[in-house]
């Protein structure tokens, strides 16, 4: 099983001075805390670092300062999330089994939710993904006009990390995927077979600051 961890954005709205996945979460830049994780985690043999264009090489180091003996390449990101991962999968090789997809935006991935995605291939799916019930009333709008209510028991809030049949993966990479904001939907608008299993409230993604100060509060 390989990881492709996704890491190039750009963080605009964190209004920092480098990356997102190098801004500092407690003592470590943020990209620390998933590659640790994800380097620990029994269930992943390989991992590819999608990094921002010029830190390839601190991206590089940093696995190196925290012994992170699986990471396999540190490939140059995208434009864009979809282009980044579709640059990563590549460089997993044909005989790999299973794909997982995180964002290095999600610090916080355990063991627990790996097992969850990883058994629903187990169980013939194509992909899995973590998913969270929605709280709040959710409308759909046209500029400040409301168009419709959604009934939300039917929505639910999508995190990573996704795992995927390797090869449907590598399929629906090859596809055109603008717009795509997730693998799973590049693998849905297929006709792939997405499950959804319980995600998990500490995979919070970090997009601005105060993200950064809560998921910080909540490193062990
Ligand atoms: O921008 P956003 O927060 O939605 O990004 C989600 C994840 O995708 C982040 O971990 C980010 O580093 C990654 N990403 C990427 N390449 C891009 C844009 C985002 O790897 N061009």
């Amino acid at each position: 099983m390989w990881a492709v961890l996704a890491a190039a954005g750009s963080g605009e709205r964190l209004g920092a001075d480098r990356p997102k996945a190098f801004v500092r979460l407690g003592d470590q830049p943020l990209l620390a805390e998933s590659l640790a994780r994800l380097d620990a985690s029994d269930w992943i043999d390989a991992i590819v670092v999608a990094a921002p264009p010029g830190w390839e090489e601190p991206a590089i180091l940093l696995a190196e300062e925290l012994g992170c003996s699986k990471v396999s390449a540190c490939v140059t990101g995208g434009a864009t999330r979809a282009d980044s991962v579709r640059l990563g999968v590549a460089e997993v090789p044909g005989d790999a089994a299973v794909v997982l997809v995180h964002d290095a935006a999600r610090p916080l991935v355990d063991d627990a939710v790996v097992e969850r995605v990883v058994s629903a291939l187990n169980e013939g799916w194509d992909g899995a993904i973590p998913a969270l019930p929605v709280a709040d009333t959710v409308k759909r709008v046209d500029g400040d006009r409301v168009l419709e209510t959604l009934d939300r028991d039917e929505l639910r809030v999508v995190q990573t990390p996704q795992a995927f049949v390797a090869q449907i993966l590598r399929d629906a990479c090859a596809g055109d995927h603008s717009g795509a904001t997730d693998c799973a939907s590049l693998v849905e608008a297929r006709g792939g077979r997405i499950k959804v299993v319980d995600g998990d409230p500490r995979l919070m993604k970090i997009t601005d600051v105060e993200d950064l100060e809560r998921v910080a509060a909540m490193l062990p």
